[in-house]
């Protein structure tokens, strides 16, 4: 397994890590097969969606906002930060990618995020 770190700088926001996963995924070595790629974070997630149009995942970021407001919801979590644990439930903390020689096989508009949700945080992804 490999871990990596992302800084994070807002409250919510979509980070491309599709590169940090191909380092890790030569660093350990795999050449062919399925990697899992994980967050151990209850207020992120991981997803796969468009790499090109910056718009889409703020697209995204702005619908899960309406789905889970942070303002003018009863939550009861004493944490506060209930809209967060929704987002992250919502999207999900990993995704897998098929790896062919070396490479994560991914479709040409397509990159690998992690979602901050309650941010900033310096944030852990795992790849095994
Ligand atoms: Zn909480």
């Amino acid at each position: 397994m490999r871990s990596f770190g992302v800084q994070t700088s807002t409250r919510s926001q979509c980070i491309n890590i599709t590169d940090q996963v191909q380092e890790a995924v030569q660093a350990l070595g795999i050449t062919d097969g399925v990697i899992t790629v994980f967050t151990p974070h209850t207020t992120c997630a991981v997803t796969i969606n468009e790499n090109a149009d910056p718009d889409v995942v703020g697209d995204i970021l702005m619908q899960l906002e309406a789905l889970a407001p942070w303002e003018n919801a009863a939550y009861k979590h004493a944490g506060g930060n209930t809209a967060a644990h929704m987002k992250a439930s919502l999207v999900g903390s990993s995704v897998q990618v098929i790896v062919t020689s070396g490479n994560l096989q991914l479709g040409m508009w397509q990159g690998i995020f992690l979602c901050e949700f309650d941010g900033p945080r310096i944030r852990h992804v795992w790849v095994q």
